[in-house]
């Protein structure tokens, strides 16, 4: 793939030949055949290093980055903080926390995207939280819950999973919650706390448009951990176009993004909200 600096040199070492020929001088090898060696070099070093994202840009692809913050809604004063951050944001807010329609507004109105964060049954022991969608419930429990779940606030384009990874693990369960979205015509985003979750199956196969987690951001609260996961999920964006980083109201993570976004709309990532990346099976590069 060419990239507008080997263009340069190209156009360059073109100009540079046109006059050093023109001009009598003495070289043994003809100039086409110089001319095309240079052209099969630009091409092997275009390959050989990749192009970067400004770069890339340029050429009307630029990377698109949705960052979701989710667990939003229990604690107010981080919830404030994180509809601070630069929009847009995909602020996920949390099913059973109270009084959701002020804050989930003003999220709206600062610019960010609204999604809901359904608590599913985890693997093990741990409180995925009340009204929680479990793997023992029949289909019509499973609706019932959710349907709970969904009148939290509105103004939502779609949903993820707070835990989940027994859950999403569920084809049967997953497909009940794909086929509840369908008609709201909601997204479903998997957080992926499962390597065998089938949500983005299940949901491909319900006609849902559908994302999935690509970074966690922050489950270690360390500076150094965190900013290797935003280049982790800086190199997903410029390798597949687009990558979706989830992370949570921590005042660490709240820290590093409002440092580094504006890094990375320098560097030339676009930030989205995740609506705009979701895809259906016919369109996986939105
Ligand atoms: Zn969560």
């Amino acid at each position: 793939m060419l990239n507008k600096d080997s263009l340069f040199v190209l156009l360059w070492f073109r100009v540079f030949c046109k006059l050093f020929f023109s001009f009598g001088g003495k070289v043994a090898v003809p100039e086409v055949f110089v001319f095309r060696f240079v052209l099969l070099f630009v091409f092997w070093a275009t390959a050989a290093f990749p192009v970067r994202a400004n770069e890339s840009a340029l050429w009307g692809k630029t990377p698109k980055i949705a960052v979701v913050i989710d667990d939003l809604g229990l604690n107010k004063k981080a919830t404030e903080a994180v509809i601070r951050l630069p929009a847009p944001l995909t602020l996920s807010f949390m099913a059973y926390a109270d009084d959701l329609d002020d804050v989930t507004e003003r999220a709206a109105t600062a610019g960010h995207e609204l999604f809901l964060h359904v608590p599913m049954e985890p693997v093990g022991s741990a409180y995925p939280g009340a009204g929680a969608l479990r793997a023992a419930m029949s289909d019509n429990e499973l609706r019932g819950a959710l349907d709970v779940a969904l009148s939290a606030f509105s103004g939502y384009v779609g949903i993820n999973n707070h835990m989940g990874s027994l859950l999403t693990a569920d084809r049967r369960a997953m497909d009940v919650v794909a086929g509840e979205l369908k008609p709201r015509n909601l997204i479903f985003l998997d957080s992926l706390t499962s390597p065998s979750s089938v949500a983005a199956t299940a949901a491909a196969a319900a006609g849902l448009r559908y994302a999935v987690r690509d970074v966690f951001l922050d489950h270690v609260q360390r500076r150094k951990e965190i900013l290797e996961n935003l280049r982790q999920l800086e190199h997903k964006a410029e390798r597949n176009g687009f990558a979706v980083g989830i992370g949570h109201p921590h005042p660490l993570t709240i820290a590093i993004l409002k440092e580094w976004i504006p890094e990375a709309l320098r560097r030339g990532f676009d930030f989205v909200p995740v609506s705009a990346i979701a895809h259906t099976t016919d369109a996986v590069y939105p």
